[in-house]
């Protein structure tokens, strides 16, 4: 249920009305607004009925139910777009659009500094690169782990770029953090929710992608519990789905920016690497992106896909992300919009 305060109410009522739904054993999540406020009633949904008595307090104007079952990630509590500050000027959500380039796996200093130059010199405004990384199979390269998130400290000590680094392990969430600017999940782990809530206190913005059989509303049930958990900086990730199809190795579904964009104020990025799995194809799914409201882009980029450890097939050479940089500009504009650094 939401209230709605009048608009003119005082401090004096919002605080009672809070108290009141504290006292009825729900958690209070207070939307201040320009003009009126609006508190977000959060707990079992079965009690609802009770929460009605609260339109005879004073200073209430009416109590309605949320009729979605995601309640913070809803555009009902928000109406304005969420702005997600990465880093120091990195923000997701805003009028430009944010590029994370970088390698699928960390591999050595040189591999992460070298990479982390070029795409900065190319306009990245941030760096990815996993040092978990979640492999369908236990003999493959699984990630050099703390060792990597020390590589990736030293290439945001060499060029500034805040850095994006997944954590699969809800045991592992505080060394993670200590590390990442941003802290992805991965689609295999979009509904592991013991991680999901130990992000509530990470202290640092989430990148959720989405499963790879996952619709938009499990999705963004997935985000309300990090949300829920006490984080408010979720950034929602369309990583390309499982369809029939075996030309892409996953099918890029862009269509649930829109989808996701009519539903949440949160900022929603797409991966065409993820998305398309060939390099070939990165391009014109990152330009597609844009032009279908991506508030970002995360894509991987490599010194030598050849020799890569994990998803060179898909990953960009520099000197093709920086000509793929300067050709995202008329686009982004035409959306109203910049892109990149
Ligand atoms: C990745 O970003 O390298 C990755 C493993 O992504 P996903 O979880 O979308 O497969
Ligand atoms: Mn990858």
């Amino acid at each position: 249920m939401i209230v709605v305060m009048k608009a003119g109410a005082s401090k004096a009522e919002l605080d009672s009305v809070i108290k009141e739904i504290e006292n009825k054993g729900y958690r209070a999540h207070l939307m201040e607004g320009v003009e009126r406020n609006v508190i977000g009633c959060l707990g079992d949904e079965r009690g609802k009925a009770a929460l009605q008595t609260l339109e005879t307090l004073d200073g209430v104007e009416k109590v309605m139910p949320i009729l979605s079952p995601y309640k913070l990630a809803a555009k009902q509590l928000q109406t304005e777009p969420s702005q997600v500050k990465v880093g120091e000027n990195c923000v997701f959500g805003g009028k430009n659009i944010p590029m994370i380039a970088g390698p699928c796996s960390v591999e050595s200093e040189k591999q992460i500094v070298e990479t982390a130059i070029a795409v900065k010199k190319a306009g990245a405004n941030a760096l990815r690169g996993g040092a978990f990384k979640p492999r369908s199979s236990t003999y493959s390269f699984q990630g050099m782990g703390e060792e990597g998130l020390k590589y990736l400290a030293k290439a945001r000590e060499e060029t500034g770029l805040p850095i994006v680094t997944e954590v699969m392990d809800q045991h592992m969430v505080g060394l993670v953090a200590e590390y990442a600017d941003l802290i992805q999940i991965g689609a295999r782990n979009m509904q592991n929710f013991a991680l999901l809530k130990a992000l509530g206190t990470a202290g640092k913005p989430i990148l959720l992608k989405r499963g790879m059989s996952a619709t938009a509303e499990e999705l963004l049930m997935s985000s309300e519990y990090i949300l829920a958990a006490g984080n408010p900086d979720v950034i929602l990730c369309e990583r390309g789905i499982r369809t029939f199809e075996t030309a892409t190795r996953n099918t890029l579904d862009l269509n649930i920016v829109p989808v996701l964009k009519s539903r949440t104020h949160l900022p929603v990025v797409v991966d065409p690497s993820h998305g398309t799995g060939v390099w070939n194809y990165v391009g014109p799914m990152t330009k597609a992106g844009i032009a279908a409201g991506a508030d970002g882009i995360i894509l991987e980029v490599h010194p030598n896909p050849a020799e890569a450890e994990s998803d060179g097939a898909q990953s960009l050479k520099p000197k093709v992300f920086e000509e793929l940089m300067s050709e995202l500009a008329p686009i982004a504009q035409a959306m109203g919009r910049t892109v990149g650094a």
